[in-house]
């Protein structure tokens, strides 16, 4: 199944965990996989504790990896000015693979499906979710 996600750019961190374990529900799959995929080569996704302490934490040591106000050899091959966010997209990667088992996606209590959008504009996302049993 396929859904999608309006983002604001500028390290948007949405948690979608509930979208990816609806899907997973509807599936009715007692052993396997779930891949999730997110469309884009400036955003992706990761698994980690949705907070607003982490995400200004790992914001600080994104900007220091990549800031957004730098200049990139990208800027000028076209126009945009989102050569950061596709350096961060590039280290964190565009998709996860999650167990299932017993119909239940294996999560810890702790551990959330965030999408993280690094772009210098407000995108809609496309996120792909396969499911294999
Ligand atoms: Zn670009």
């Amino acid at each position: 199944m396929t859904f999608e996600v309006k983002t604001k750019g500028h390290y948007d961190f949405i948690d979608i965990t509930d979208k990816v374990t609806a899907a997973v529900s509807e599936a009715n799959i007692k052993d396997g996989t779930a891949t999730i995929f997110v469309k884009g080569s400036t955003c992706g996704l990761v698994m980690m504790e949705y907070e607003e302490g982490l995400i200004r934490d790992l914001i600080n040591i994104f900007e220091k990896i990549a800031p957004e106000d730098a200049d990139y050899l990208h800027h000028r091959r076209w126009v945009d000015k989102n050569g950061a966010a596709h350096i961060k997209s590039v280290l964190i990667g565009a998709d996860l693979t999650i167990p299932i088992e017993k119909e239940v996606l294996q999560l810890g209590t702790w551990q959330q499906i965030v999408l993280i959008d690094f772009d210098e504009r407000p995108r809609t996302r496309e996120i792909i979710v396969k499911i294999l049993s």
